[in-house]
């Protein structure tokens, strides 16, 4: 099978951390049982990577505790609440990283439950179909096994579901070790491609996410093409009296994992 086609085929090419992820997932089991929705109420970011079709049901199983437990809002309304306020009720959207073919099933099945969500991609990757240089692009840069990415028709069928995409930079490169020049190539050609082909792209989330692989220039680019956010996957949330203006933190998690896992990231603020 030349592309990974389940969950399984993830945490196979995960095997060296098995037995991290064995002690995690048991005192994930224990804390996510234990974790009882939080008083004040707050707005989280949830966001994912892919969905298998092993984990439909799982992921089915996430959204209606969500819309049970929480108003569920679009990416650019939950920007919106952070910046100007009026966070009353607890909260949570969507979004995805890296623009994997599977993202159409994942709208597909949040418009069930009338989510929707946002995805941000990397336009040096879209439409890529040869197989060497998609599993290259996985190897090298998402540290994954070959796994395609969407086209420029199906982010249009993203759009016409009723959700967002963003700029994930053009080539999906450690942002934090690139000249600014090459930084600024990498925002402004994705943006270009983007807009082109959509009209409009008004949310960025780097690549990684972490504060090693961003530098402060990449900021001003940011504003220069009057973009709403930057987003991280630094975890946290926000209350109504929070107004983060530099990045947004999200709370990664993967679809095939007990909602008791996912449940643990969305109540508490403490982080395994
Ligand atoms: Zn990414």
């Amino acid at each position: 099978m030349p592309f990974a086609t389940s969950a399984q085929d993830i945490l196979r090419y995960r095997s060296h951390r098995r037995v991290h992820r064995f002690f995690r997932n048991r005192a994930l089991d224990l804390m996510g049982f234990m974790q009882s929705p939080h008083q004040e109420a707050r707005l989280s970011f949830l966001s994912f990577h892919f969905l298998f079709e092993d984990e439909h049901d799982n992921f089915r199983r996430l959204l209606e505790y969500v819309s049970n437990h929480f108003l569920v809002v679009s990416y650019s309304e939950a920007v919106r609440l952070v910046k100007e306020g009026g966070i009353e009720e607890n909260t949570v959207c969507f979004s995805a990283d890296d623009g994997f073919e599977n993202y159409l099933e994942a709208a597909r099945i949040m418009n069930e439950f009338d989510m929707s969500g946002c995805v941000f991609v990397c336009p040096g990757i879209v439409g890529v179909r040869d197989f060497a240089s998609i599993k290259t692009f996985n190897n090298d840069r998402l540290k994954g096994p070959a796994l395609p990415f969407m086209d420029w028709d199906q982010i249009s069928e993203v759009i016409e579901l009723g959700h967002e995409v963003g700029n994930h930079s053009m080539d999906h490169l450690n942002l934090g070790i690139i000249t600014e020049e090459q930084l600024s190539h990498q925002i402004t050609e994705a943006h270009k491609h983007i807009v082109d082909r959509l009209g409009s792209c008004t949310h960025f989330a780097w690549p990684y996410g972490k504060p090693a692989t961003v530098q402060d220039a990449l900021f001003p680019i940011l504003k220069s093409l009057d973009y709403d956010s930057v987003a991280s996957t630094i975890r946290g949330h926000y209350l109504d009296r929070d107004h983060e203006l530099v990045y947004l933190k999200r709370n990664n998690f993967e679809p095939y994992w007990p909602l008791n896992h996912t449940k643990y990231f969305l109540h508490s603020d403490r982080y395994a």
